[in-house]
């Protein structure tokens, strides 16, 4: 599924929206959550930049000069769900039978692919208003949001007795860190998955706090992780998988002490460790 850094190279991908016009929107199938508008009333708003907040896109729709006055202004929020992904272009073709979101603009279309349908478009009047708010509340911080630091984390991980990998899958200590990038930033930061969060003191909470930095980073500017079927608006795949540290390498020697790399399953993912060079 995409996770957090496929959705900002996504987010990157499309930027090329910002300052279009809407022409139509047209919906196929039912998706995870209903629009909330009709989609005629998003005829001739100007897109803003695309923003994200964790797993999800933010389309600013707003009104100026050329708008007609129902148009409602607002935004769209956009998941990709467990298979979806955007294309945009002015060449995509007519829709297919998994294509089940066409915003038409004046710069081309932007389309989502979305398989199983576990995605969703919602409107809003307001990033801050439900039911964005709503679909928002409740996410851990960013991690490159400056006010995310070492202490934060330590603080969050504070009195939890729960797996510090399942910790980091559920999102609360810090969004982003889905079930590959948390089994890599561990390894990283030299912590067993199965240490409980409050055995990590302030020094260890630093490294995996700069771990998660470095692994996000380098998972953006690799272009995410094509496990499946992700691909970003252009259709390129992503390539962090090649260079994956543990993930999806049981049997193979660990890069720093030559072990081979375990795996477990841990809350039924599949996590993947060195034993030689991480720590409880
Ligand atoms: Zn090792």
């Amino acid at each position: 599924m995409p996770e957090l850094p496929e959705v900002e190279v996504t987010r990157q991908s499309i930027q090329p929206v910002a300052g279009a016009r809407v022409l139509a929107l047209r919906l196929g199938k039912p998706l995870r959550w209903p629009l909330g508008v009709a989609p005629e009333l998003l005829v001739g708003l100007r897109l803003g930049p695309v923003g994200r907040r964790g797993k999800y896109l933010w389309l600013p729709l707003e009104r100026d000069l050329q708008t007609p006055p129902p148009a409602a202004a607002g935004g769209l929020l956009w998941h990709l769900g467990m298979s979806g992904s955007l294309a945009f272009g002015d060449r995509l073709g007519p829709p297919g039978k998994h294509d089940h979101v066409d915003l038409v603009t004046d710069r081309g279309l932007l389309r989502l692919t979305d398989p199983r349908r576990f995605g969703a478009v919602v409107w809003a009047p307001a990033i801050d208003q439900p039911p964005a708010s709503t679909l928002l509340a409740g996410l851990g911080p960013e991690p490159f949001d400056p006010a995310w630091t070492p202490a934060a984390l330590h603080a969050a991980l504070g009195s939890r007795r729960t797996a510090v990998k399942l910790a980091l899958l559920s999102g609360e200590l810090v969004v982003g860190a889905g079930n590959i990038y948390a089994s890599d930033a561990l390894w990283e930061a030299g912590i067993d998955p199965r240490t409980p969060c409050r055995r990590i003191g302030p020094g260890r909470a630093a490294r995996l706090h700069a771990a998660v930095r470095r692994v996000l980073g380098e998972a953006i500017a690799a272009g995410g992780s094509t496990l499946r079927d992700f691909r970003n608006a252009h259709g390129e795949v992503g390539q962090y998988q090649g260079q994956a540290r543990v993930y999806g390498r049981e049997g193979e020697p660990c890069t720093r002490c030559g072990r081979p790399i375990r795996r477990i399953v841990q809350g039924q993912r599949a996590t993947y460790f060195c034993l030689g060079c991480q720590h409880r």
